[in-house]
């Protein structure tokens, strides 16, 4: 963090990765992300190895995680980032909800509420995911996802059968 830092935020992101080593993706994006000087990471969780939801079929298994993160950036600047180490980690859009080397997703920034197409926030389709829900309630499960509530409270509505620990190596 830049000791000029400015007004401080914390934003809540999700990551998945089913391409090239999903779990090596996700640590390379995890510490590209604390190596950014106007970034500081507060919390990781564990890894998951999560089914695919939408997208074609038959594309491989993702691993998820979540992280919190305090920065000065602003949230399109954030988002910025974000997409500047998913481009340096290889990410294509091809295919919605295709297959990705990384996809790291702003979930909340702030209590922020934005229905901006390039930004929304909190993130639209969080409270219905469980592959966000499960490593996010991990490092924040009394973070509220604005209408829909804590992330607890929407996990407790969701079928998490998908959802197990990514397997040591
Ligand atoms: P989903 O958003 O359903 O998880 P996705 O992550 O695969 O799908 P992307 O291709 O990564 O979608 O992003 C498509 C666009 O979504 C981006 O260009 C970005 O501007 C926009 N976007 C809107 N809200 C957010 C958010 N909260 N976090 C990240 N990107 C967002
Ligand atoms: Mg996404
Ligand atoms: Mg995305």
């Amino acid at each position: 963090m830049s000791a000029s830092a400015g007004p401080q935020h914390v934003a809540w992101l999700s990551l998945g990765s089913n391409l090239e080593c999903p779990d090596q993706q996700i640590r390379t994006a995890s510490r590209a992300l604390a190596a950014e000087t106007r970034i500081r990471v507060l919390a990781i969780s564990s890894l998951y190895r999560t089914a695919p939801v939408g997208g074609p079929a038959d594309q491989p298994m993702f691993c998820n995680a979540a992280l919190a993160v305090a920065t000065d950036l602003g949230p399109y600047e954030l988002l910025a980032v974000c997409q500047a180490i998913e481009a340096a980690q290889g990410r294509v859009r091809d295919v919605r909800w295709g297959p990705r080397t990384l996809d790291i997703d702003i979930i909340a920034f702030d209590t922020h509420a934005s229905s901006a197409a390039r930004l929304t926030l909190p993130h639209p389709r969080a409270a219905e995911r469980a592959f966000v829900l499960v490593p996010l309630a991990e490092i924040a499960p009394a973070l509220t996802l604005g209408g829909h509530g804590r992330v607890v409270d929407c996990l407790a509505g969701q079928d998490t059968g998908d959802i197990e620990p990514w397997p040591a190596s």
